[in-house]
């Protein structure tokens, strides 16, 4: 039988920490990753054939669990007419029509192959259309592996300890402001300053890179105001909080119109896509129609525009996002509850289906106390709940998540298991 100690140990001579993505390869939590082998419902099974119940979901995109029959088959149908075309198709066109028909700050969309081309692609269009050079991001918060994102960045970079990575040009990083995020005064205080030289503020609505961290009361709606007062550009990341914590993304859940939004991972059903759209007057500045240039090869693929459309499509049935908010409510006061009962401190944030867990008593409102936590806790809950067949994401910094094949069985388990967990934590 081929384990996963085996290919892990095969994949670390051929990929770098062996792995193509860092946060897979487990670091933070010590270890070795599972290899999966497959994917259904709300399970994953490895090389092994132990089975886990996942709340990764593949970082995102498994809203409607894996394997979902209609996406699939969506995906069968696609392949038997050829793989890439590199000319239009029509699955492009219906997509567009779609995600404009869902996000009402969209009037024009552009499909790329990735979320780090999305926001890569909607900060060139900043800069294009503002003449201006400078961007704004906020602590903690990860927009992809861009240069211009890679300054105090969220995710694998702050699992590892190197928010800023090697190999950014400072002249990349200079023009790269941050923030602290949920800390009206300090972009008060930005935008007063640097507010002219501003082309863009890029900001993860729900902060889903260093865990889970809603936005305080009012506080996007104050970035809003800064940033038309100031005629900078308001970028939604929306590649986890998309179709996500609403249909409408995190925009409808809020209320606040952006003027350009990034979306990526559930958009294309679990097949590698991204786009970014926003107002017209913008997204026309984009070429072929206007001068700032961005392409893609593989960018619209019919097949990544099936299985995108089909998974669209499940999300939009009535009462979707409202039975999986109950879900998400039932998961975290469960597993709340096991930890007060163990005598474990420990506090949840949620918004939708998206999570956090966090060992510590007080509420988490900002990176400071994100990074400050009780990681070591969080790597010991981890691995019981692994041992016991239930995967997290391998990190203290990221979101969970849960689809709407979790049901209330599913739920009910992994409870029960974070109440085993918490209380051998105690024991030891
Ligand atoms: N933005 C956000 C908010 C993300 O969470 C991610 C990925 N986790 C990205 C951008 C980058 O997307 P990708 O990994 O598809 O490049």
């Amino acid at each position: 039988m081929t384990t996963n100690h085996d290919l892990f140990a095969r994949a670390q001579k051929l990929l770098p920490g062996g792995v193509n993505s860092p946060v897979r390869a487990f670091r933070s939590v010590g270890g070795e990753p599972f290899f999966t082998e497959r994917a259904d419902g709300p399970y994953l099974w490895d090389v092994e054939g132990k089975r886990y119940t996942d709340y990764v979901g593949s970082w995102g995109p498994m809203i409607v669990g894996h394997n979902h029959p209609a996406v699939r088959e969506a995906v069968e149908r696609a392949i038997r007419n050829g793989l890439s075309f590199g000319t239009p198709c029509a699955a492009e066109v219906t997509m567009a029509e779609t995600i404009v028909s869902l996000i009402p700050s969209v009037d024009m969309v552009r499909m790329v192959n990735s979320g780090t081309e999305a926001t890569m692609s909607a900060i060139r269009l900043a800069r294009g259309a503002t003449g201006r050079s400078k961007i704004v991001k906020f602590e903690g918060c990860y927009h992809g592996h861009g240069d211009s994102f890679l300054v105090k960045a969220g995710s694998g970079a702050l699992t590892f300890g190197v928010p800023t990575s090697p190999g950014v040009p400072k002249a990349s990083a200079d023009l790269t402001l941050t923030l602290p995020y949920n800390d009206i005064d300090a972009a008060k205080l930005l935008f007063a300053q640097e507010g002219k030289e501003l082309a863009g503020l890029i900001i993860e609505p729900v902060a889903g890179n260093m865990n889970c961290i809603p936005p305080k009361d009012g506080y996007l709606q104050a970035l809003r105001e800064l940033c038309t007062e100031h005629g900078v550009l308001l970028i939604f990341d929306e590649v986890m909080t998309g179709f996500r914590v609403a249909l409408g993304g995190a925009q409808a859940y809020y209320g606040i119109t952006p003027d350009l939004t990034c979306f990526g991972k559930i958009i294309g059903g679990g097949m590698p896509v991204g786009a970014y759209g926003g107002r017209q007057d913008l997204m026309e500045q984009i070429a072929p129609s206007g001068p700032i240039y961005q392409a893609g090869t593989l960018s619209g693929n019919p097949v990544a525009m099936a299985a995108g459309l089909a998974m669209l499509q499940l999300i939009q049935a009535p009462g979707f996002y409202d039975d999986l908010t109950a879900r998400t409510v039932r998961l975290t006061d469960g597993i709340l509850a096991e930890a007060k009962k163990a005598g474990v401190p420990f506090s949840v944030n949620r918004v939708g289906a998206m999570f956090g867990l966090f060992f510590t008593d007080e509420t988490v409102e900002s990176y400071t106390q994100a990074t400050t936590g009780d990681v070591a806790a969080f790597n010991r809950f981890f691995h019981g709940m692994l041992e016991r067949g239930v995967y997290l994401a391998p990190s203290a910094f990221e979101a969970g998540f849960v689809s709407s094949a979790h049901d209330d069985a599913v739920i009910a388990a992994t409870i029960a298991t974070a109440g085993e967990v918490f209380a051998s934590l105690q024991a030891n």
